[in-house]
């Protein structure tokens, strides 16, 4: 929990990640100066959106002793932020912390590529953690890696977390799923929330193919792969979510992921979940 919100004051700190401001390239460089510090192969995958340069990182991690197997497990999180529900918004001046979105899960994503690199021997399939940019924009940068993708796609299960250290109320967190695809998955996901006694609950399973979920994992699981995402309520304020009013706004600061025990449990799920799978033979 210290590493993580030491990568979420580090990620904020830059006063924006939206890609049209200079703390953009700030954060990227933390990511880039946090990974190479973990010895892990980072790539990355740059595309241009209506003129702006994206630049996502691919971290890659593949068992020690043998080449990996097909089936690889991808977990991802954006990096990028946007104020865009602030007064007078200006993306190349506004702050935009994004803290909860997606700070939360870009900072989980960090400390896998830490836990996943001293634990090479366990793996039989290659992992690949991706922080996305663009997501702000309509996952921008998920989109264009999934067109770049060979057909059988590599991945055999995509896991986004995105948005998970806000619920003043309870511990719940909806999960995502796309297509017939990616039913197994989202199923395995609920069985590893109960067999490792995480306890997000409620853990809402939500359908989404209809693609109008602004999440990196749409765009994989509407192309038919195994996708889910663990996210904050995606929907309208009920008894267990009381509505997250800081959201694209240059309030969603630190001090309002108010419910760090729920961020902590959701990091735990995804790894468990990809861990199962990164796992077997
Ligand atoms: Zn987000």
């Amino acid at each position: 929990m210290n590493k993580l919100n030491d990568h979420l004051l580090a990620l904020t700190s830059v006063v924006s990640r939206d890609v049209h401001h200079p703390g953009h390239a700030k954060a990227l460089a933390y990511l880039k100066e946090q990974l190479g510090a973990m010895g892990v192969q980072v790539d990355s995958y740059r595309n241009v959106y209506q003129g702006i340069p994206l630049e996502s990182l691919l971290v890659t991690i593949d068992p020690l002793n043998a080449p990996p197997t097909a089936g690889w497990i991808m977990i991802c999180a954006h990096y990028d932020s946007i104020s865009n529900r602030s007064p007078n918004w200006n993306p190349g001046i506004t702050a935009a912390p994004g803290a909860d979105d997606n700070g939360t899960g870009t900072a989980a994503l960090l400390e896998y590529a830490r836990i996943l690199s001293a634990n090479r021997a366990s793996l039989t399939h290659r992992v690949v953690l991706a922080f996305f940019d663009g997501e702000e924009l309509f996952f921008k940068g998920s989109g264009a890696y999934v067109t770049t993708l060979p057909k059988p796609y590599p991945y055999s299960a995509v896991i986004n977390i995105d948005m998970v250290g806000f619920n003043p109320i309870t511990d719940r967190l909806d999960l995502i799923w796309y297509t017939d695809g990616s039913a197994g998955l989202r199923d395995k996901l609920i069985a590893a929330n109960d067999r490792y006694a995480i306890g997000i609950s409620p853990l809402n399973a939500q359908f989404a193919g209809d693609g109008t979920t602004i999440l990196d994992a749409a765009p994989f699981g509407l192309a038919g792969m195994a996708a889910v995402a663990l996210v904050q309520r995606y929907g309208e304020n009920d008894a267990t979510f009381p509505g997250n009013y800081t959201f694209h706004t240059v309030n969603d600061t630190p001090a309002n992921v108010s419910n760090r025990r729920l961020w902590l449990k959701a990091a735990k799920l995804a790894l468990a979940a990809a861990l199962d799978l990164a796992t077997a033979n």
